[in-house]
């Protein structure tokens, strides 16, 4: 950062939104400086993607490109975005690289500043949370390309009753970020994805379509982020073994849906076939520029917290690329001056599919995928994740634990959740059964601050809520079971229940 051209310098087109703290940054005279924040009303005529248009707040100079993930630093291999690639050449995975010294050119007080003055505003793109850090996730696009739901920005729930009754701890929190527009974090990776092909297509690149073999989250959100901007979406889903609620939102955004003799693995396969021959763009999970939005959620816990950086974050892990982008959004955090240090994480998975808790607790000897089994949390059925190295690679960067979740006890943790007044889906159940083992093992300590990601709105897994309790799970006690009361319509039946519930209430106290 220190060259001879380096100049200490107040950017004259910032506008401080907080005018008590310092704008002091630290720029190359070179140096374009990030788009301005601006405060002035646009004409009535003019719709927020026409002021972005005329604004255009791509005149700087940072930018990002394709290298192949955790490469030797002598490595030159490396792609532009606007290249479809998915691969480096030597088959491993790619990741999204930032220009850090451009980025670096101003300081960590400036970014927090600038970061803090989009939240809550409607101003293209910016409303979203993934998109009030863009120039930390695709800087280089128009925000005119950009396809956004204004997604993000998340609440964060105090778990205040789980926290005391059921591991002694004050500071717990959950992030929702499945109180979103398609109901998972999905929307955060899917926003970019599609925003890029968005751009590709007005390049005359050749794609047609966007094409992806998830059965769940993942098809929900690309069918409802291609059909805001009307490109087609190709989802490739197993015949006869997803439910309605999964099929129903791919439907209902019209995306074409195949439905194919075979299982998710076998859609996997030849959708990377099909994709190779035709021009259609493959969002599948191995694709990078999705990680680049999920990022953005940890950017968010800190800003959540008025950038201080909380002890433990937990995230449930199926094909493993969510607990990198954490890891990813933290970690550049910490480079660009934001905090000083970043939380240790945690891996929470299911125990029917634990390839990556095998491999920690093994002390990361031997890495063997497995066949996953039937689990409720089946976003994360996953037995041979993609993101394996990348997954690996966030835990030993962040002095990381994994941990595992019966079906039993993801259940019973989801259950006890709702009842303090949450609504979670199994997978959130699964990070919160870590919690819990955490805490009585003494890792995580009754005053450190925990943050449990929730990944997935709990209305899209009813079902799995409504087995556990009319107790009709095999095999399972589902010990806090609330069924409903079947009670004769006469005030003496009703009276008598009432009257029984609310003795069993008043001895409680
Ligand atoms: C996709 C998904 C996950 C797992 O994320 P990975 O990046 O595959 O580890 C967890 N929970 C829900 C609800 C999901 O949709």
């Amino acid at each position: 950062m220190a060259t001879p051209t380096t100049l200490l310098l107040r950017s004259p087109f910032y506008t401080n939104p907080n005018p008590r703290r310092t704008t002091t940054t630290t720029i190359k005279a070179s140096n374009n400086p990030p788009p301005p924040v601006h405060h002035h009303r646009r004409p009535a005529d003019e719709s927020i993607r026409q002021e972005a248009h005329r604004r255009n707040s791509t005149d700087h100079n940072f930018s990002a490109k394709y290298v192949p993930f955790n490469a030797d630093p002598s490595c030159t291999e490396s792609y532009s975005l606007d290249e479809i690639v998915y691969r480096s050449r030597s088959g491993g995975l790619l990741d999204v690289q930032h220009d850090m010294e451009a980025l670096k050119a101003f300081d960590g007080t400036y970014w927090k500043s600038l970061f803090d003055s989009r939240i809550g505003k409607t101003t293209w793109p910016y409303g979203s949370g993934v998109w009030s850090k863009k120039e930390w996730v695709l800087p280089e696009i128009d925000d005119d390309d950009i396809v956004s739901a204004f997604e993000g920005n998340s609440n964060m729930f105090w778990a205040e009753r789980f926290g005391k009754q059921l591991v002694g701890m004050n500071d717990l929190w959950v992030k929702h970020c499945g109180i979103s527009h398609t109901g998972s974090f999905k929307d955060l990776g899917m926003t970019v994805l599609v925003s890029q092909v968005n751009r590709l297509r007005k390049m005359n690149r050749p794609v047609i379509g966007v094409g992806c073999a998830s059965t769940g989250d993942t098809s929900a959100a690309l069918s409802a982020y291609c059909a805001s901007a009307g490109i087609p979406s190709i989802v490739f889903l197993p015949a006869d073994k997803i439910s309605m609620a999964q099929l129903v939102q791919p439907i209902a955004n019209g995306a074409f849906v195949l439905s194919l003799d075979t299982d998710f693995d076998g859609c996997m396969r030849l959708v990377r076939e099909v994709t190779s021959e035709l021009p259609i763009y493959l969002a599948n999970s191995l694709n990078s520029l999705r990680l680049e939005g999920q990022k953005t959620a940890a950017i968010e816990i800190l800003q959540q917290f008025d950038w201080e950086v909380p002890d433990w974050v937990i995230v449930p892990g199926g094909n493993l690329g969510n607990i990198y982008a954490f890891y990813k959004g933290f970690h550049m955090c910490k480079e660009l001056g934001l905090v000083d240090r970043i939380p240790r994480l945690v891996c929470a998975q299911a125990a029917n599919a634990n390839p990556l808790y095998l491999h920690f607790k093994s002390g990361w000897e031997d890495f063997s995928p497995m066949k996953a089994k039937t689990t409720f949390a089946s976003a994360i059925q996953i037995g041979d994740p993609v993101s394996i190295d990348r997954a690996v690679y966030a835990l030993k960067n962040s002095n990381g634990i994994v941990e595992e979740a019966t079906e039993e006890e993801l259940m019973d943790a989801m259950a006890q959740a709702d009842a303090t007044g949450m609504f979670i889906c199994p997978h959130t159940g699964v990070a919160l059964t870590a919690l819990v083992k955490l805490r009585n093992s003494g890792v995580i300590k009754p005053t450190d601050r925990a943050v449990v990601v929730s990944t997935a709105h709990g209305l899209k897994f009813t079902q799995s809520k409504i087995d556990y309790h009319s107790k009709a799970i095999p095999e399972m006690a589902c010990k806090l079971a609330n069924p409903p009361v079947n009670v004769k319509a006469d005030f003496g039946s009703v009276m008598d229940v009432l009257k029984k519930y609310l003795l069993s209430k008043d001895s409680k106290k």
